[in-house]
């Protein structure tokens, strides 16, 4: 018979996790406002609130960090990350950040000014406030397929074509810094954006004179998927597809607490000697002298082995698999997710499991508080709360799918507690009905709103 799939690592240390009791967990979400954010660690079971920054270092990454180098400048352990950068992106010019969001901050600061318009595949949050703090717009160019969570499409992280030539064209190329491009797009489920796409945008970028970048937190993964999905790729290694996809780019920015495999760190990285000349005075005065930029020697050789970890074939089948394992279960129980899975999360789509809430009563956040009430499974909405209020009318954005997303950190968790996530689920469904009213905001932040939310129940 045909040898069955096994992870590609063993488990070398463990941490303990304790389930509580229902009573408990009552209680505490109500103390935490209904927001999961609120809540201890110690409150949670199993954790899916984000894969950022949560995953499993391995035996390597921890040897490495004993031989950081804590030099202020020019340390052995920034060179080795620098050439570990550009062994794997091919980009020559390197920043390190603390982490993603301080990469943005220090290249957005170079580039992005009042009244610029920044076309993109559905931004990340962080993106999208670092663009509208300057005063510039976030102009959304995803494909219409990934807001049906029904309709099979191999890559809805892609651009339309259509809609970012319409901004290209409405406005003067001076008042567009650059096109972003997310992979995997987060947003839209963790979806994957295809080579054929990136190279299309690339193509039509230049005929419009706008550079282009990749918020490229999860690019690994959508390697992973391009080899998967897209016939001329099959063959190719995980190493030459991520070559190929940042020879579409002029820079990249990255949350290294994504695919890099650390629990903190980020970058920036540009083809161009000139922008980083411009970007690194921006580092020196938020993140710290340019070979270092907020992060430790330590960490930056934790990050260097991670990205190799990262991109390799065997690791990310193990990592794909579990998601689809998820995602398979969650089907099987006949819960809607979005189609098909993405790469670092099942997105249930909670506007079709509660249909009968209205969207004012912030659906997919009452799903997430269900969820913990059934299991302690915390997971997190990607739907109204987090689409925050539009910046000038300050009413509610709504957005296409009100989202939960179950983001599975790497390397940390089983398959069985995959099982009881999934069994959580199922029993809600099975009782969605009763579910009836939905949540109201008591307090809220003027951006980012959904870190701080407090809600009552209805
Ligand atoms: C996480 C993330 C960021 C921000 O990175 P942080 O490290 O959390 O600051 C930006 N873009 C994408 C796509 C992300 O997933």
């Amino acid at each position: 018979m045909e040898l069955p799939f096994a992870e590609s690592y063993k488990i070398k240390m463990v941490e303990a996790i304790r389930k509580s009791t229902r009573e408990e967990r009552e209680k505490w979400i109500r103390e935490a406002g209904y927001n999961v954010f609120n809540l201890t660690s110690a409150q949670v079971y199993i954790d899916l609130l984000t894969d950022s920054g949560t995953g499993a270092m391995s035996d390597r990454q921890w040897s490495a960090m004993m031989v950081g180098d804590e030099s202020y400048a020019g340390a052995s352990s920034y060179y080795k990350l620098k050439d570990v950068v550009r062994d794997i992106t091919g980009f020559e010019w390197f920043l390190p950040t603390h982490q993603g969001r301080a990469a943005e901050n220090v290249l957005f600061s170079t580039l992005v000014r009042e009244g610029d318009i920044v076309p993109g595949n559905s931004h990340f949050d962080t993106t999208k406030g670092h663009i509208e703090f300057r005063k510039a717009t976030a102009a959304d160019c995803t494909v219409d397929a990934a807001e049906d969570t029904t309709l099979d499409h191999p890559f809805k992280g892609n651009i339309d074509l259509l809609k970012l030539e319409d901004v290209l064209s409405s406005y003067p190329a001076e008042r567009i810094p650059f096109v972003i491009v997310t992979v995997t797009c987060n947003s839209s489920g963790g979806q994957p954006v295809s080579m054929d796409n990136l190279r299309a945008v690339r193509e039509m970028a230049n005929r419009y004179g706008v550079p282009v970048i990749f918020d490229a937190a999860r690019f690994a993964e959508n390697a992973w998927f391009i080899k998967e999905r897209e016939k001329l790729y099959s063959d190719k290694s995980i190493k030459e597809i991520v070559r190929e996809m940042f020879s579409y780019a002029d820079a990249m920015t990255m949350s290294s607490k994504k695919d890099g495999i650390v629990n903190m760190g980020g970058f920036i990285a540009f083809r161009k000697e000139e922008w980083f000349r411009e970007a690194s005075v921006y580092n020196i005065l938020f993140e710290g002298f340019i070979t270092y930029g907020g992060m430790s020697g330590r960490d930056m050789n934790a990050l260097a082995q991670g990205l190799v970890e990262g991109t390799d074939y065997e690791y990310l089948r193990t990592r794909i698999r579990q998601i689809e394992y998820l995602d398979g279960l969650l089907r099987q129980y006949n819960i809607p997710v979005q189609t098909p899975v993405g790469g670092h999360a099942v997105f249930v789509d909670a506007g079709r499991f509660l249909p009968h809430l209205p969207r004012e009563e912030f659906v997919g956040q009452a799903l997430v508080v269900e969820l913990y009430l059934e299991a302690g499974v915390r997971a997190t909405e990607i739907g109204t709360l987090l689409a925050d209020r539009d910046p000038e009318t300050r009413e509610n954005r709504y957005p296409a799918v009100e989202f939960v997303r179950l983001a599975v950190p790497r390397r940390v968790y089983t398959n069985n507690h995959m099982d009881v996530v999934a069994a959580a689920l199922k029993n809600i469904y099975d009782r969605r009905d009763e579910i009836r009213r939905g949540y109201r905001i008591v307090k809220e932040a003027p951006i980012m709103r959904h870190f701080t939310v407090e809600l009552e129940k209805i």
